[in-house]
């Protein structure tokens, strides 16, 4: 997984540090809005996962991979947790993309890398928060990762349901992701020394992103399959008085 989450974090304690009361919480990621909008992996052989394949130019390569605990591994690490196991143990790095369905909305596929064991078995050896038994992955080779340029690499998403304010939701994404590429690389990498008003346009980039997810959900009609993915109407599910 990307460092996104660390370099997230950095901006939060930034925008506490100069006083900024913007809330950093608006992204999709955030645990408190995965009861109403779930984030899962989906399964390899789903629909969803069969668009991100195709935008990707590949054709049915997702599995699903077990999680395998390894020590000293970290969360948002899993370029660098892959490379030290195969340093101590061998094995291999595997590049590809981790696939995640939100809700009935969008699919999105993350850059990432897994260990291929010695024994031939492959897993994800990255945490989740919160934990994941196992994750969709699709394996590509031409996916790698530039240890020097320590760069993050946009993600890949594509829209579940037809309504232009989701596209302009991807490309207020990818303008958080420049934001964070722009800025000078501290130490190892993975903390990046953002402007002070850098930090406060990527933070009114997540209440744009809140602000839109907000209307398309407003604008289903009863009929279309709810957003939360269940394949239920809208008014079956939480469109719903009392189902939730
Ligand atoms: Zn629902």
């Amino acid at each position: 997984m990307t460092s996104w989450s660390v370099l997230r974090a950095r901006i939060s304690s930034l925008l506490t540090v100069t006083g900024a009361n913007l809330s950093m919480q608006g992204g999709f990621q955030n645990h408190a809005m995965r009861k109403d909008f779930p984030i899962f992996p989906p399964s390899p052989a789903s629909h969803p996962t069969h668009l991100i394949e195709q935008k990707l130019g590949l054709s049915q390569v997702a599995v699903s991979l077990p999680y395998e605990a390894v020590e000293g591994a970290k969360a948002q690490f899993c370029f660098q947790n892959v490379r030290d196991v195969v340093r101590g143990q061998g094995g291999e790095i595997v590049y590809g993309w981790l696939v995640w369905q939100h809700g009935g909305i969008f699919v999105e596929a993350e850059h990432h890398t897994v260990w291929k064991k010695p024994t031939g078995e492959v897993v994800c050896i990255t945490p989740h928060n919160p934990p994941e038994k196992a994750v969709t992955f699709i394996p590509d080779p031409s996916a790698t990762y530039d240890w020097n340029a320590d760069h993050l690499t946009h993600n890949v998403r594509v829209a579940l349901l037809n309504d232009p304010r989701l596209l302009e939701f991807f490309k207020v994404c990818e303008e958080q992701t420049e934001i964070m590429n722009a800025a000078p690389r501290i130490g190892i990498g993975f903390m990046a020394a953002i402007e002070k008003s850098e930090a406060m346009r990527h933070s009114a980039l997540e209440i744009r992103k809140a602000t839109l997810m907000t209307q398309i959900v407003m604008a289903l009609g009863r009929n279309d399959p709810c957003y939360c993915g269940s394949g239920k109407k809208y008014k079956k599910c939480h469109g719903g008085t009392n189902e939730y």
